[in-house]
């Protein structure tokens, strides 16, 4: 119940916890004072640390990165005010919250509420995306979304009407771009002897996308490579992408994508 390994004394007496044991904590020096009222275990989160130490608590994409949500790579330590104003360490930025939060009582915010929160510093492709990985890794339903989302944003209304089932955060946002380049791409669309693809790009023009999270291990990568086999004997083109050319390479990923439709390579000869 101390994600990132900081505990409030709040949640410590809701737990019954008497306050000498808390005492005898400290004075063993098995946990430490981050501020008033925010206690840290030995194995604390350093981004958690600094956003208590700022007089909040972790939330939005920080916190959905904390969860093993994927959000877009970034330094900045998101964080939302544990009362009502902060004290911001170096790195730490107070996101532009809505009023209807509820006060913290864990260090780190749950998926829901960290998603209602990116939905102001996320733009609506990046937000699709996370909202889609919090789906598929099973981190939040779309009851929970609906219930922690019915008064947020418009653009977090309209992400949520939106996405269909991404295997991914990268997948989604390949589907987003390529959707809004008029492209036709189905999402995971079963192949005989394959599977499910991620993404088909016209007919034949396969896109699987990589998540550091998703494929680990020989056995993965041995599955793979029989999949491109397969379907490069039944005829489709294979593009395989990683999240950092996804993410920071988009350019060069694009080019090689008209490059084959240009040159009608996506569909099947007439
Ligand atoms: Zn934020």
């Amino acid at each position: 119940m101390a994600p990132g390994g900081v505990v409030s004394a709040r949640l410590l007496r809701r737990h019954g916890d008497p306050h000498e044991a808390l005492d005898v904590l400290l004075s063993s020096g098995t946990v430490h004072r981050v501020r008033r009222g925010w206690y840290d275990l030995p194995d604390a989160d350093s981004a958690v640390l600094s956003a208590v130490a700022s007089g909040g608590v972790l939330t939005c994409v920080s916190a959905l990165r904390f969860h093993g949500v994927w959000v877009p790579p970034s330094e900045t330590i998101h964080a939302r005010p544990a009362r009502d104003s902060m004290n911001l360490a170096a790195g730490v930025q107070q996101c532009a919250m809505g009023r209807r939060f509820p006060a913290p009582v864990l260090a780190v915010d749950p998926v829901a509420l960290s998603l209602r929160a990116a939905s102001g510093c996320l733009s609506r492709e990046y937000l699709t995306a996370a909202v889609d990985s919090a789906i598929e890794s099973r981190q939040v339903t779309r009851r929970d979304l609906d219930r922690s989302l019915w008064w947020a944003t418009g653009r977090a209304h309209e992400v949520l009407g939106r996405t269909d089932w991404a295997q991914s955060g990268t997948e989604s946002l390949v589907r987003q771009r390529l959707r809004g380049l008029h492209l036709r791409v189905r999402t995971q669309v079963a192949i005989d002897g394959v599977g499910r693809v991620d993404l088909l790009v016209g007919d034949r023009l396969v896109i699987e996308t990589d998540s550091a999270a998703h494929h680990s291990g020989v056995e993965a990568y041995r599955e793979d490579r029989r999949r491109d086999l397969v379907l490069a004997s039944l005829g489709y083109r294979v593009l395989r992408l990683s999240w950092e050319q996804v993410v920071l390479d988009w350019p060069a990923v694009v080019g090689a994508i008209l490059r084959i439709v240009d040159a009608g390579e996506h569909r099947w000869a007439a």
